[in-house]
C-alpha cells in the first residue's frame, strides 16, 4: 500500500485518469472501514499439512523450482526458493503462473514471516490473485488488527472472512479455494459475476460469494470483459511471505442452462381399456411388491415401500418410470392376460408376478 501511495503521489497524475463508472457495491460498509465489526476468532484444528494433490491436479509448485512461474514481463520469476519453499522477495514484483486458468479448485499453503514485523496491512501481506484480478488476501491476521475487508482470507476490499482462522506467523496455513470466473456477453457486458468459496485452515471463510469486480485498494472497479483464462498471480507487498504446495484442478464448465427437467417421455398412446389390464396387485415369492392403479388415464405403481410412481407407456407391453432409468416389461400368459413383469433397474432384472 505504501508503495502504491508513493506511486500515486510521485509517479502518477490522477487528473489524467478517467474514472470508470463505479460498480454497484452490495456491501453496507465503505471499503476499508475500521468501524466494521471484526470477524470472530476461531482456532483451527491441527489439520495435516501439506495436503498432497489428487491425480488430476496441475502442480504449480512442488518445492523444486519456479518453472511454472514468471515475472510480470514473462521472464523468470524473481522470488527465491529455500528449503522447498518459495518466498516473496520484497520489490521483486508479483509472480504469475506460466499457464492460464479459469474455473479452478486451488490449494495453496503459506506462512507469514516469523519475525512479525510491522502492523496492520504491513505485516505478512501478500495475496492470491485468481486470474490475476481477484485477490484472496494473505496477511498475518493473528492478533494483528486491520480493516476487516483486508484481513487474511478477505476478498480484498469486498468481503471480510466469516471468521478469523489465522495461525500465528511462521506456521503453515492453507487456503482451499473454489473459484468460478465471471462470464461476459459477446458485447463485453457482464453475464455472470465471479463466485468464490474459501476455506482457511479447513474453516469456511467465504461461502460462494459473488465478487463484484476486480479487487483493488481504495477504488471500486467494475467488471470489464476479460479472457476465459488468465494467469494466477501471487502478490509482492514488500513482506517475505512464503508459499509451498500449490496445486489446482481445472473445473468443468458450469451448465449455464441450469438443470434440465429430465423425464421419460410418453412414446406410446394407449387407450384406458388397454391400460386397465395392467392394474392389479403384484408380488414376488418374498411377498407383496405393490399395486398398479389406473387413475385419470395414467398407470400408477403404488409400491409397498410407499413410493407412488407414474408409469409411462413405451409400447403396448413396456413402461418406464417417469423420472427414473427403470423399465417394466410385462408378460402375458396363454390366455393373453397379464402374468407379471420384469423390472429392469441399474443393470439388474427383477421378476415380479401378478397376484391372484
Ligand atoms: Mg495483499
Amino acid at each position: 500500500m505504501k508503495r502504491l501511495l508513493e506511486l500515486a503521489v510521485f509517479g502518477f497524475s490522477f487528473g489524467s485518469l478517467a474514472l470508470p463508472a463505479a460498480a454497484q457495491s452490495p456491501a453496507r460498509w465503505l471499503a476499508h472501514d475500521m468501524e466494521r465489526p471484526r470477524p470472530p476468532v476461531v482456532t483451527p484444528a491441527n489439520h495435516a499439512l501439506p495436503v498432497p494433490p489428487p491425480s488430476d491436479a496441475i502442480v504449480l509448485f512442488d518445492g523444486t523450482d519456479l518453472s511454472h512461474w514468471r515475472d510480470a514481463e514473462g521472464g523468470p520469476a524473481k522470488w527465491t526458493i529455500r528449503d522447498g519453499v518459495m518466498e516473496s522477495v520484497p520489490n521483486s514484483g508479483y509472480v504469475f503462473s506460466a499457464d492460464s486458468f479459469g474455473d479452478v479448485q486451488l490449494h495453496i499453503e503459506w506462512a507469514a514471516p516469523v519475525r512479525a514485523n510491522g502492523r496492520g496491512q504491513g505485516r505478512g501481506n501478500s495475496g492470491v490473485f485468481l486470474m490475476g484480478l481477484y485477490e484472496v488476501q494473505v496477511l498475518d491476521s493473528y492478533e494483528n488488527d486491520t480493516y476487516p475487508d483486508g484481513q487474511a482470507a478477505a476478498i480484498y476490499g469486498q468481503y471480510p472472512p466469516l471468521v478469523n482462522a489465522c495461525r500465528p506467523a511462521g506456521e503453515w496455513q492453507s487456503f482451499d479455494i473454489v473459484f468460478r470466473r465471471a462470464r461476459f456477453h459477446r458485447d463485453g457486458t457482464l453475464a455472470k459475476a465471479a463466485r468464490i468459496t474459501v476455506l482457511h485452515n479447513g474453516v469456511l471463510v467465504q461461502d460462494n460469494v459473488e465478487i463484484w469486480g476486480p479487487t483493488t485498494w481504495l477504488q471500486n472497479r467494475p467488471y470489464t470483459s476479460h479472457p476465459d483464462k488468465l494467469p494466477l498471480s501471487l502478490q509482492d507487498h514488500g513482506n517475505p511471505v512464503r508459499f509451498r504446495n500449490i496445486w489446482l484442478r481445472e473445473l468443468r464448465e458450469w451448465d449455464e442452462s441450469g438443470p434440465l427437467a429430465v423425464e421419460n417421455a410418453t412414446v406410446a398412446s394407449l387407450p384406458p381399456r388397454e391400460l386397465e389390464k395392467f392394474a392389479g396387485a403384484y408380488g414376488t415369492i418374498l411377498g407383496d411388491f405393490g399395486t398398479i392403479e389406473l387413475v385419470d388415464g395414467q398407470l400408477r405403481l403404488h409400491m409397498k415401500t410407499g413410493q407412488v410412481i407414474e408409469l409411462v407407456p413405451r409400447s403396448s407391453s413396456e413402461f418406464a418410470m417417469r423420472y427414473t432409468a427403470a423399465r417394466l416389461v410385462f408378460n402375458t400368459n396363454e390366455e393373453g392376460s397379464v402374468a407379471g413383469f420384469t423390472m429392469h433397474l441399474a443393470g439388474e432384472k427383477y421378476p415380479i408376478k401378478r397376484l391372484p
